[in-house]
């Protein structure tokens, strides 16, 4: 069962492969040992939901809440 093993090592070798993180790593600011949260979670959801951070506002991709935030007071005007 020659095959099945190159398939196998096929896999591995790409799990290797450095990937763009993912976008949820995005959202922890990791300092040395501490591991800080850098974007708020949703008031609905609770902890572990974090909200999206856009131009003048941000969202809850999982409920809809949406918070709008002051950077964009400047431009909304
Ligand atoms: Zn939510």
């Amino acid at each position: 069962m020659a095959k099945g093993k190159k398939k196998r090592r096929e896999r591995e070798r790409k799990e290797k492969v450095p990937k763009r993180k993912s976008a949820k790593w995005k959202v922890y600011d990791v300092s040395g040992e501490a591991v800080k949260r850098s974007l708020k979670s949703c008031p609905k959801c609770g902890d572990g939901v974090f909200l999206a951070d856009h131009k003048t506002r941000m969202t809850c991709g999982k409920c809809g809440y949406t918070e709008f935030t002051r950077k964009g007071e400047e431009e909304e005007k």
